[in-house]
């Protein structure tokens, strides 16, 4: 696909990625045919091939227009496109770089969205505004938002262990904030098995927020403050249990090309998975039926499949495969806040799949996705650590 970029766009650092993306397309249609909006709505201009069209038409007009703030606000950025693209179309850069640009305008961005940027990545922030939102939850007109806010704030635990050593754990923001237990548990898994860590003190949100809504600079700061308060020595490790931040930090290296260690740093992130699978567990659940809900970031962002499945059988567990395991449930980073009605559609879809196999309890690898599922489940919604002993 040939695009002629607006004279006034060809100075822009994120254009030349977008352009590069863009020409790969050959317009086959292929990757409509997973993208959950384009399912719900069926329209053109909800999927992939309609919104990389909507884009291109910006570059060459600099110039955008409510179609193409609305169409890429609707994506979720699960990226389930991508693998069925036969001409290798990165759409996850695309969405990402034509935000920026879109966002990057004054007075562009929507102002719950502003808010959740201020909020969510700064986690003192989110939990006072989290407890006052608590108080008030009965007066919130949006269900989305009275169901973000059911969960009561847990004490945060204090981690002990080995102050030192090869393995950083990360904590996360909304995980740090809402479910503390997900790195407790795995800090207690390390110590038995006398595995020297440290917990990062000093972090701060790994970028990924500011990213899908298109905040680039923001996310870069965020970025380098990680990379340089880290100081991750050559020999170690950093293990993420939230796949939405996984995602990112393992690309540091492609959004700090300059900055020295970056790349070390990005080399150095694993998913918590890749590290497990060396080790045996034993049950630490009574459930038997469990079904593993493998989180966009992780199978499609990470492309991380049968990881998780292989542990938890090993461990003792019957994984029950399900249909449409592809499928994104809607939560997709602050997705269930701002796009509640297709969010909620997903979710539904998620939840008849899920029912159809009857599991005893749901395990996720993200926070949002676990928090998201949990109200509209009757089993337990826990993070597929949680089950290993
Ligand atoms: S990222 Fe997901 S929602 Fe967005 S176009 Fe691709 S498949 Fe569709
Ligand atoms: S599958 Fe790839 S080449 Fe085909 S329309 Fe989608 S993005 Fe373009």
């Amino acid at each position: 696909m040939r695009t002629m970029i607006a004279p006034t766009l060809k100075n822009e650092d994120a254009v030349q990625e977008l352009v590069t993306e863009i020409s790969k397309c050959v317009h086959c249609g292929f990757c409509n045919s997973v993208c959950p909006t384009y399912q719900l709505t069926g329209n053109e201009l909800q999927g992939p091939r309609g919104r990389i069209y909507l884009v291109k038409g910006m570059l060459e007009r600099d110039d955008t227009n409510e179609a193409l703030e609305d169409s890429l606000s609707k994506c979720l950025t699960c990226r389930a496109c991508e693998p069925s693209c036969p001409s290798g179309v990165q759409y996850g850069k695309i969405a990402e770089e034509a935000r920026f640009l879109i966002y990057n305008r004054p007075s562009r961005r929507p102002f719950l969205q502003r808010l959740l940027l201020k909020v969510i990545p700064d986690i003192v922030k989110f939990k006072r505004l989290y407890r006052i939102g608590r108080w008030f939850r009965p007066l919130v007109p949006s269900k989305s938002f009275r169901e973000a806010l059911s969960r009561k704030l847990p004490s945060p635990p204090t981690i002990t262990g080995m102050k030192e050593g090869k393995v950083v754990l990360l904590q996360g923001c909304v995980q740090q904030a809402l479910t503390p237990e997900v790195v407790l548990h795995l800090a207690e898994l390390l110590e038995t098995r006398e595995i020297p860590f440290r917990v990062m003190s000093q972090e701060r949100c790994c970028g990924s927020l500011n990213l899908h809504l298109g905040e680039k600079e923001v996310a870069q700061h965020e970025m380098t403050t990680n990379v340089t308060q880290m100081r991750i020595e050559s020999d170690e490790i950093i293990l993420s249990t939230a796949s939405g931040c996984g995602v990112t930090l393992k690309e540091y290296d492609r959004y700090l090309p300059h900055l020295e260690h970056a790349s070390s740093f990005a080399e150095a992130v694993l998913d918590i998975s890749e590290y497990l699978v060396q080790f045996e567990f034993k049950k630490a659940h009574e459930a038997e039926r469990v079904v593993f809900h493998s989180p966009c970031t992780l199978q499609h962002g990470q492309k991380i499949s049968g990881i998780v499945e292989t542990i938890l059988t090993r461990t003792g567990y019957e994984v029950l495969p399900y249909r449409d395991s592809g499928r994104c449930c809607g939560s997709a980073g602050t997705y269930s806040l701002l796009q509640p009605k297709q969010a909620t559609a997903l979710r539904d879809k998620k939840i008849a799949a899920l029912a159809d196999v009857a599991p005893d309890v749901v395990v996720s690898a993200n926070v949002g996705c676990q928090l998201f599922l949990e109200p509209a489940l009757d089993v337990p919604v826990l993070h597929w650590i949680e089950l290993l002993g």
